[in-house]
């Protein structure tokens, strides 16, 4: 398996550098023949080649069996023509990576204010608010006049489609219970329609369990009562949202490890952005870029129906479920170590069991 790895900006390539070392380790304890590339986007390609990310760069992604993509400073990146985009974005766009999955559980001995909770946001990913990505060309928000602007909304049946089905088949493999996350009261065309290809594609799924409530209920149903909740289903915007959110009740978004998938490719990439005002402090929690990979490893192997990478993803997760209950960690979720050291304790865990 060929991963091309992008540190990114902000915290990333602090963080990136212990998502490294981990696949590495693994590589070397199941023999995954791992082979890892290291490229650029963000900033340092901006510099670099007046471009955050490049066409040659797609074209090594595309040869490749799988991208770990560090945190983007997508917010400083406003006007393509001058080469800012959104990498996050461009990778979402060019490869079809449809499905974002955001998995977000307590650990013991990590405080929350919430009952333990295990559940996975699944978050349609090319189209709904995303002005940047949901139409063929330009950018589909407007300003009319200087006062009045305009964000245009895109949801297709194809996309409600395949991505119900990528959160009943993950119900399958869960506690089969779909949530689907709707504002349908308001947005009645649009999330109809949404709702109405969940339910069509769950009757495929007699087992699962259905139920649905409106976006901003579901905040506060989720706040009070995160275990009631298995996988939820939802668009583009209230996804990425609500992850956020479930990532830190679990105990700090440090933990929000996520995955786009497409039919064919996937790329590992943490919830959160590139917090810029922790970054080259040695304080970032690598464990959400560490899942993130565990994730890409456990989809490859179930594609290609090779054991050890599920093995090695679930070594990873358990290895880093045992430092969290030693207290190894970062700051944010209760520990003493800085970023460097929990790559160590790790690495010595994971070698030694
Ligand atoms: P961006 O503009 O790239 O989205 P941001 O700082 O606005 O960056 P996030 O990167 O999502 O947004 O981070 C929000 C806050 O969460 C950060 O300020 C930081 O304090 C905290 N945070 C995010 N990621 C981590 C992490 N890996 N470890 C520890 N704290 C984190």
């Amino acid at each position: 398996m060929k991963i091309i790895i992008i540190p990114g900006d902000g915290i990333g390539p602090e963080t990136m550098a212990v998502v490294a070392q981990v696949l590495d380790a693994a590589s070397t304890r199941f023999h995954l023949n791992l082979e890892l590339e290291h490229e650029i986007a963000g900033h340092e390609s901006l510099k670099k080649y007046g471009r955050t990310v490049t066409p040659a760069l797609l074209e090594k992604v595309k040869a490749a069996d799988g991208l770990m993509l560090g945190p983007m400073s997508t917010y400083d990146f406003k006007d393509e023509s001058k080469g800012e985009i959104n990498p996050s974005k461009f990778f979402r766009k060019e490869l079809d990576l449809f499905a974002n999955i955001r998995p977000a559980r307590t650990y013991p001995n990590v405080p929350s204010c919430v009952n333990a909770f295990d559940l996975a946001v699944v978050r349609e990913n090319t189209e709904g608010f995303y002005a940047d990505r949901n139409i063929e060309s330009g950018n589909s928000e407007m300003l009319i006049t200087p006062d009045v602007a305009i964000s245009l909304r895109r949801i297709t049946r194809h996309c409600c489609e395949r991505i119900a089905k990528a959160a009943f088949e993950l119900a399958m493999t869960r506690k089969k219970h779909v949530t689907i996350v709707h504002k349908a009261n308001v947005l009645k065309i649009g999330d109809g329609m949404f709702i109405d290809a969940c339910h069509r594609i769950g009757a495929q799924y007699p087992e699962v369990k259905i139920d649905d409530f409106i976006v901003d209920a579901m905040m506060a149903h989720v706040v009070r009562a995160p275990e009631r909740f298995d996988t939820i289903v939802t668009t583009n915007m209230f996804g990425d949202i609500l992850s956020d959110l479930t990532a830190e009740l679990s105990g700090s978004l440090g933990l929000g490890g996520s995955l786009n998938a497409g039919e064919c490719y996937a790329m590992g990439q943490a919830a959160h952005g590139s917090a810029p005002d922790i970054a080259n402090q040695d304080i970032a929690n690598p464990f959400s870029l560490v899942v993130s990979a565990a994730m890409l490893l456990n989809w490859y192997g179930q594609k290609e129906g090779v054991l050890a990478f599920t093995q090695a993803s679930k070594a990873i997760e358990h290895c880093m479920s045992e430092l969290i209950a030693a207290g190894e960690t970062t700051g944010d979720i209760g520990g003493k170590l800085g970023t460097k050291a929990v790559g160590a304790a790790f690495l010595k865990r994971f070698t030694t069991a």
